[in-house]
């Protein structure tokens, strides 16, 4: 079996990652969504273990030395980190995961040179636009959204560091996208280290 693949996403808060993310899950077989640590306070309607695990600083601290995490960062005031034993399970399984991490993650994860690690990055159509989707989203108080913009135009800087820059304008369009990288992606058979090579003989190709 081969090692699932490694699937970066980062984009401005707000630009529409995890509608997407969802829209993916639910459309394509093998693939799963890390679920990061973080220490901000849960949203209404966000379940512990199923969109973070919500952790105090103390426990998220402890996690940071026992090198728990792949990438950790500090996200508009709050810590966010990737399990390292949590992914190596699931592509160990030959499940593909998808780390929706920001642009600081990111850069750790392609810094340490990453094993066959898909870098995507999600761009709203503008700051206008983002600046609509945040408020109404509904979900974070006025200063919140003022950071997040802030944060947005620095984020924007690194797009260009990405395998590949979606543009998130129409939802479907965004989303059947991401779906053709990923089908691709899995084409490359040799690109994974523990990639296995085809069994000819099991095909019926073997020379006689
Ligand atoms: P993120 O996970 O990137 O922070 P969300 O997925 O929560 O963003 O999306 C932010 C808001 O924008 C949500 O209310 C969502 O329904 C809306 N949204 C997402 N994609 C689009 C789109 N293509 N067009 C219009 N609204 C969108
Ligand atoms: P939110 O609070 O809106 O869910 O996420 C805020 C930001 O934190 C997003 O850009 C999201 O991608 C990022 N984030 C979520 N989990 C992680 C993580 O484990 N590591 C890093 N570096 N960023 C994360």
């Amino acid at each position: 079996m081969n090692r699932g693949n490694l699937f970066v996403i980062s984009a401005p808060s707000g630009a529409g990652k995890s509608t997407i993310l969802k829209k993916l899950l639910t459309s394509l077989p093998n693939l799963a969504f890390s679920v990061s640590h973080t220490t901000r306070a849960p949203r209404p309607g966000e379940s512990n273990g199923r969109e973070y695990h919500f952790v105090d600083r103390a426990a998220f601290e402890k996690m940071r030395e026992n090198q728990a995490f792949l990438e950790w960062a500090e996200v508009h005031g709050n810590l966010y980190g990737t399990s390292r034993k949590a992914i190596e399970d699931q592509q160990a399984k030959g499940i593909d995961v998808f780390l929706d991490i920001d642009v600081q993650g990111a850069r750790q994860l392609r810094d340490s040179g990453h094993p066959g690690a898909v870098f995507l990055f999600i761009a709203p159509p503008s700051l206008d636009e983002l600046e609509k989707r945040l408020r109404g989203r509904g979900t974070d108080p006025e200063e919140t959204v003022q950071l997040r913009l802030n944060n947005a135009r620095r984020e924007m800087e690194d797009a260009d560091r990405y395998d590949y820059l979606v543009i998130n304008d129409r939802l479907d369009e965004a989303v059947e996208i991401l779906r053709s990288v990923i089908i691709a992606e899995r084409c490359k058979a040799r690109r994974n280290p523990a990639g296995q090579p085809l069994d000819l003989t099991a095909l019926g190709f073997t020379a006689q």
